[in-house]
């Protein structure tokens, strides 16, 4: 994995310039350079746009899922020039729809499970309140199994209560042992500096 320098650190603490460069469904038009490659994953309507949207303080970077269409593709941003945010679509979409189902999942797979790419963290999103669904359980498994370098949020998390929070996100832990785990959220904008420092650990 390409070590980053610390010049690189110093810039992704602020974000000055977040760009569109492809949006991809065809695993041959797949992004393959030196530059990290933070991946953003999670199930559909986790807010994994508005995440996104609020960690890189840009309003419509990511779109969100009631723009269809480009929420089915592997997007990437490139970021400060250094890295690349990678939006994966989110899984569990199309529940009715078997083959448009697979192809997402096989899409979803041939990125994250494809050693030639350069993966620098894995940010896996779970929806707070929900807890982790077995498609969140499956992928966590999944991620682990390819020893791939996991961040988990607790996202949502203002729609909880106190108690609540610390029950579910004990819950979240005790799955995933030692993998950092941050609460957030984009409406209140909490978690948005651990977040940073989870991903890019200094
Ligand atoms: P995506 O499908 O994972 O990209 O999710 P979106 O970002 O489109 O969000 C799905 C829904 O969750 C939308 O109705 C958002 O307004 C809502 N949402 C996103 N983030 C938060 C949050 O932090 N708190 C709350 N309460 N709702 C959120």
């Amino acid at each position: 994995m390409t070590p980053l320098s610390h010049a690189t650190m110093a810039a992704i603490m602020h974000i000055k310039s977040a760009t569109f460069v492809r949006g991809v469904t065809n695993s041959e038009n797949i992004i393959q350079d030196d530059l990290p490659q933070v991946v953003f994953i999670g199930r559909s309507n986790v807010g994994k746009s508005s995440l996104i949207n609020t960690l890189t303080k840009q309003k419509k970077l990511a779109r969100e899922s009631s723009t269809a269409g480009r929420t089915q593709e592997i997007n990437f941003f490139l970021i400060n020039k250094s890295f690349y945010l990678v939006d994966l679509p989110g899984y569990g979409f199309a529940e009715g729809n078997h083959d448009k189902r697979d192809s997402i999942a096989e899409r979803i797979g041939g990125y994250l499970f494809d050693s030639a790419i350069n993966h620098y963290k894995i940010v896996l999103i779970i929806d707070t309140k929900v807890g982790m669904t077995n498609n969140d359980k499956a992928m966590f498994q999944e991620l682990v199994n390819n020893h791939k370098d996991i961040v988990i949020v607790a996202n949502k998390i203002d729609k909880l209560n106190q108690s609540e929070k610390q029950k579910n996100i004990t819950a979240i832990k005790q799955f995933v042992g030692t993998c950092p785990v941050v609460p957030f959220s984009s409406l209140e904008h909490i978690g948005t500096g651990e977040l940073t420092q989870a991903i890019f650990p200094k």
